[in-house]
């Protein structure tokens, strides 16, 4: 078996879609990672943690982040070439998710900015004011390599997972505006022009039905700052984006859509950057294979390469397999998301199918990114674990992938919910139907259905099991799916 379109995102496009849009584009944007991109990511890498310059010589705050003039190259490269502004253009979110395929198989950190401006831009392009879209959308959108980039906020110091009891940003209204104060943690993409911030508006109900969405410019009308960046987290891997905590001191923000619709547009936003994160982990993955293949046909051992050896090449086999089982799982999330991002609360059953596909998708590919790059480490044996061979940073980057946008535990115990409150689970076998064996589908169904009725202690204590057999089902209907129609 030839495995050599593991050796490029577009050629593993090219294998699965036989074609697809954008194809020139995403060539020549492959072209420019491999001939400079590729440097400058690593170098970035190596750079580790960026210098956050708080003073100018005046000693007043500037809050910059400093980054050596390549960093801006390289993440104004996607931009230009339509990361985000193509999706506004052409009302669709797949050039996002393609692009995306590219950039993450060189550099999933470099994947998040773009993730997060689109993750500001739908919905400030969605909930905004006229007044406040006019102003702050379309600097987002920029093609001559000055786009404004975006970011989404939620996590405060009391953790990621329960928003609900954790989020104590407060939001005081201002006529047309509101002052925000409070602090948030984990803030990636720190020193973006706008973001969007979750925060609970004085006098909301506590818990995530009081929380509700802002967008935070960097900068007031005067040019002084409008939130403040307290230090840069010192991190294993996606070293090409900023990771800070930040400080809001009555802070000008306007409101999106509703105050009462807040958990909903925040898990919109979750759901750019789920898919986005299923799409970034299976590159990752194709990115350790492709590492995995090249050092295994240089390397020999017992009088022949590696690659050679049965047992090695057995793993390559079932590798490459779930490496496209990962995509197509992946894939079938971003079709449904593209199905429904512009649906507005209260959303149709479609909305509630596309979400347990997206936990089941950001949930497997993360662990599929992980075992790969630990696979891919083993196959280069000591060399693996050397700085000068690219394949640690790949096990660093993926270490990250099952965190952020949400853990493992979130994905499984949400997933779970949607099939309880929306019996999503039924429309998931509808939909898969036409593409899963009628005996496995049935006995899945069944598995679903007593699992569901179990006590509610045990029904939780004894999801994994069950949340992994239903992504991989759904994996391999959807690559069934995937080949009978391309
Ligand atoms: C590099 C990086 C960048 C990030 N950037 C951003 C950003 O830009 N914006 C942002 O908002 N956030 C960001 N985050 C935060 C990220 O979203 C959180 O780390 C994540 O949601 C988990 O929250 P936590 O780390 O506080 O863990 P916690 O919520 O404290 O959870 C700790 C552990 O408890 C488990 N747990 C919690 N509840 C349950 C339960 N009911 N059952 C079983 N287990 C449970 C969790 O799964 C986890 O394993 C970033 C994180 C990282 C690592």
């Amino acid at each position: 078996m030839s495995w050599n379109f593991v050796r490029s995102p577009t050629r593993f496009l090219q294998e699965t879609f036989r074609d697809f849009a954008l194809r020139a584009q995403l060539e020549e944007y492959e072209r420019w990672w491999e001939e400079r991109g590729k440097a400058i990511s690593s170098f970035i890498d190596r750079l580790g943690t960026p210098w956050l310059r708080m003073f100018d010589r005046f000693g007043n705050r500037v809050d910059e982040i400093q980054y050596p003039p390549e960093y801006w190259e390289m993440l104004q490269t996607g931009y230009k070439a339509g990361a985000v502004w193509r999706v506004f253009e052409e009302r669709t979110l797949l050039p996002f998710y393609l692009f995306g395929y590219v950039t993450s198989f060189y550099d999933p950190g470099v994947y998040c900015p773009y993730t997060v401006t689109l993750s500001t831009g739908v919905p400030l392009w969605k909930y905004g004011s006229e007044a406040v879209k006019t102003k702050y959308l379309p600097p987002l959108l920029r093609r001559d390599g000055n786009a404004w980039q975006g970011a989404t906020w939620m996590t405060e110091v009391k953790g990621g997972s329960d928003l609900g009891a954790s989020v104590e940003t407060v939001a005081r209204p201002q006529g047309d505006y509101w002052l925000l104060r409070g602090e948030k943690y984990f803030a990636s993409n720190v020193g973006a022009d706008v973001a969007v911030v979750a925060a609970r508006p004085e006098g909301a109900p506590p818990g995530v039905r009081g929380l509700a969405l802002f967008l935070l410019p960097r900068r007031l009308e005067d040019g002084r700052l409008n939130y403040f960046i307290r230090r840069l987290k010192d991190k294993i891997g996606t070293r090409s984006v900023p990771t800070g905590e930040v400080e809001l001191l009555d802070s000008v923000a306007y409101l999106l859509g509703k105050p009462e619709w807040g958990i909903y547009l925040i898990l919109e936003v979750l759901n750019i950057s789920r898919v986005a994160n299923s799409i970034g982990s299976v590159a990752l993955a194709q990115r350790a294979i492709q590492e995995a293949l090249a050092f295994s046909e240089g390397r020999v051992a017992f009088g022949k390469r590696i690659l050679d050896h049965p047992l090695l090449h057995q793993q390559f086999e079932e590798r490459v397999r779930t490496l496209q089982l990962a995509f197509a799982l992946a894939w079938e999330a971003v079709q449904l998301l593209d199905e429904v991002w512009l649906e507005t609360p209260r959303y149709s059953g479609r909305y509630h199918l596309f979400r347990l596909v997206a936990h089941l998708a950001k949930y497997w590919t993360a662990e599929v990114a992980v075992q790969t790059a630990k696979w891919t480490m083993e196959v280069h044996g000591g060399a693996g674990v050397l700085a000068e061979y690219s394949v640690e940073r790949l096990l660093r980057e993926a270490m990250i992938l099952p965190i952020w946008e949400g853990t493992p535990h979130r994905q499984i115990l949400d997933g779970l919910e949607v099939m309880e409150r929306r019996e999503a689970h039924h429309q998931l076998f509808l939909h898969l139907a036409p593409y899963a064996d009628r005996e496995a589908l049935q006995e899945m169904d069944e598995r679903v259905r007593s699992h569901l009725a179990l006590p509610p202690e045990e029904k939780e204590a004894q999801a994994e099991g069950l949340f992994g057999a239903l992504a991989e089902f759904t994996a391999a209907c959807a690559l069934r799916r995937l080949y009978t129609r391309s």
